[in-house]
């Protein structure tokens, strides 16, 4: 593949994102744009590279049910530990 021609990336699956082809324009560090449906509907525009490094899965739904999840569990174990200080 000569050098200059960015991957394609259309029709790949990365995490929770399908690549469904390249959006126009660059980023201002080069990076080829491409233009993803989460699985969740909501459309994204992506970096090649965020796409190959694992840094984008999602529009950004996994990392708030991650977050709500974590918030879940600890709210939980706040709740345990309030159980176990109560006296009998
Ligand atoms: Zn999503």
């Amino acid at each position: 593949m000569p050098k200059g021609i960015p991957i394609d990336h259309a029709g790949q699956r990365f995490g929770r994102l399908t690549v469904l082809g390249r959006a126009p324009g660059r980023y201002s560090t080069g990076a080829v744009c491409w233009l993803c449906r989460c699985d969740c509907g909501t459309e994204k525009v992506v970096a090649g590279q965020s796409l190959r490094a694992g840094l984008s899965r999602s529009c950004g739904c996994l990392r708030r049910e991650t977050t709500a999840a974590r918030n879940r569990a600890r709210a939980a174990a706040r709740h345990c530990q309030a159980c176990e200080t109560i006296p009998g």
